[in-house]
């Protein structure tokens, strides 16, 4: 279960300000969030994630009220619960795929990085149609395969939380149905819960549930608070 409450949210003293009263998002729900450019979206996903902490309002996360934890906590809550697929992707290009792939278990202690979980990776990659780039570094790779290197990373420690941000944005139909699919999969499998970010309408019919940022808050531009929309209920149900 996710809840945000009450939040406004801003970068330093800059215009760009989001306000959400009420959002609550259901375990094992598939949402997608769409909006126009700036609005807010991988901004709420970095704030889910607790990656970034709002001075007003609550963020309640798999249970957990990310914005009481402390940087340590919020660390290792983020590695061991969340998956995250950045819209850069963030590989390290001094690792190989493979490595990419394995990075969570390198990093977190409580993460053991045993031969079940390469062959997994393996698995995943295969799934993916990248287990021919594995020993490869990322920058030998396409977009497409990049990115579907960054989805495998994010599954591989089975999070109960799947968050990513436009997953798909640079994958042909045939890759973009891959990369969806195992997604989708993964969290009915897992029950777990899927945040997404995208701007591809025709892949809206595949979420529960769609949110979309046009009804947060005030968007960078506007001045003196004049339109203070309350977001109510967070979205239409599909
Ligand atoms: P979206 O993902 O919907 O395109 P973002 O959440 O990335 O929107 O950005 C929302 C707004 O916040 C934009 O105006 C963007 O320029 C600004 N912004 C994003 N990240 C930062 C940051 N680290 N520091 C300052 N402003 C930022
Ligand atoms: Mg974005």
């Amino acid at each position: 279960m996710i809840q945000v409450s009450d939040l406004e949210f801003r970068y330093g003293e800059g215009e760009f300000r989001l306000r959400i009263s009420d959002l609550a998002v259901e375990r094992g729900m598939t949402a997608a969030f769409i909006g126009p450019s700036g609005s807010g979206k991988t901004t709420l996903l970095n704030l889910i994630a607790g990656i970034i902490v709002p001075r007003v309002g609550r963020i309640v996360t798999n249970d957990v009220d990310v914005t009481r934890l402390s940087d340590a906590e919020r660390r290792s809550f983020r590695i061991t619960k969340i998956g995250l697929v950045f819209q850069e992707f963030e590989l390290l290009e001094y690792l190989s795929v493979l490595d990419n792939i394995l990075l969570p278990y390198r990093i977190n202690p409580s993460l053991q990085l045993e031969k079940s979980v390469r062959e997994r990776a393996e698995g995943l990659a295969e799934q993916m149609g990248i287990a021919d780039q594995l020993r490869r570094y990322p920058s030998k790779l396409s977009q497409g395969e990049r990115q579907r290197a960054a989805v495998c990373r994010a599954v591989l420690p089975e999070p109960t939380l799947l968050l990513a941000d436009e997953p798909t944005g640079n994958l042909d139909p045939a890759n973009k149905g891959r990369v969806l699919d195992i997604l989708f999969d993964y969290v009915a499998e897992n029950g777990a819960t899927l945040l997404t970010v995208t701007h591809d309408h025709d892949l809206l019919p595949r979420f529960q549930r769609v949110i979309d940022f046009k009804q947060f808050g005030v968007v960078a531009g506007e001045r003196g608070g004049e339109k203070r929309t309350k977001a109510a209920g967070g979205g239409g149900e599909r």
